[in-house]
């Protein structure tokens, strides 16, 4: 019988959700990864997070942006450890344009996958925890939960509407031992964002570093990104028992965009 707490991350084979299943593994999980990539890196990270933090870890490959893939891994993952208890929704994606020239289908892969997801796997990993009467959900909501920037249309939307749905979640859950709360990161230098760095310097023929620097202007005080350590560890702390009394929060961790 397995003692240890079992945690599933979705997108973790990439940036920030990489990072939190390292957190999370160190902190004592087995842990059930998710994500696109090349079979023999994600074979790597499988085995690396195994030996290192001497837990169980296995991949499951579920599409998201699919209601009906996003139930299976909750179930997957609970019909291989028995159990969920600490589920961090951070897949996501990002689209940049105008709202005048934003692709409709842009529109619905980044809902689908940046919200609608979240749902269907709160939806099902709920009644496990009910029964058992603990859990910890952290919802990888952004900066832009809590903000608009111009050209993210689907994004600041989606992320606006987890913060919402979190606190209803945490709200129905209160008194279950069930916690749910949003985390709110500024810039973080994943695959994600180095597109957007990118098409910053593209147009002054800038290098990389510029095209960081000009993202991070105005909107970071810190004037230096947020690394995924620094996520990792408040995603971690969160699904901690200390953290048994947090939640329905939206907790920014952004370098000071927020305070502006
Ligand atoms: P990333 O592109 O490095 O990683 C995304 C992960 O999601 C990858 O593992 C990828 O395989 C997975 N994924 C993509 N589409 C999927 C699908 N349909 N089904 C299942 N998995 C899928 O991105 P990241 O920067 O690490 O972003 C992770 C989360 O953090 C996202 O929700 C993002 O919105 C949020 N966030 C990122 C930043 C930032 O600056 N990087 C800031 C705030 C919030």
């Amino acid at each position: 019988m397995n003692r240890r707490r079992v945690a599933l991350v979705t997108g973790s084979t990439s940036g920030i959700g990489a990072g939190i299943a390292h957190a999370l593994a160190a902190s004592g999980h087995d842990i059930v990864l998710n994500g696109f990539g090349e079979a023999p890196d994600i074979e790597r990270l499988v085995d690396t997070l195994a030996a290192t933090h001497d837990v169980q870890v296995v991949h499951e490959p579920a599409d998201l942006a699919n209601p009906d893939a996003a139930v299976a891994l909750v179930h997957r993952a609970e019909h291989r450890f028995e159990r969920v208890d600490v589920l961090v929704n951070n897949a996501g994606r990002q689209h940049v344009a105008p709202v005048q020239e934003f692709p409709p289908e842009q529109w619905d892969a980044i809902v689908a996958l940046n919200l609608s997801a979240a749902f269907h796997t709160i939806r099902a990993v709920l009644p496990g925890m009910m029964a058992r009467g603990f859990g910890r959900i952290v919802n990888i909501a952004s900066v832009h939960g809590l903000v608009a920037s111009v050209e993210k249309v689907a994004y600041v939307a989606a992320k606006h509407g987890i913060v919402g749905m979190t606190r209803v979640v945490a709200l129905e859950q209160a008194a279950n031992g069930i916690t749910c709360n949003a985390v709110c990161p500024g810039f973080v230098d994943t695959p994600l964002v180095r597109a957007q760095i990118e098409r910053v310097a593209a147009p002054t023929g800038g290098t990389i570093e510029d095209g960081a620097r000009a993202l991070l202007a105005g909107k970071h005080p810190s004037g230096r990104f947020v690394s995924i350590d620094e996520v990792a560890a408040l995603v971690a702390f969160l699904a901690s028992d200390a953290a048994a009394s947090i939640t329905g929060t939206a907790l920014p961790i952004d370098g000071g965009w927020t305070a502006q």
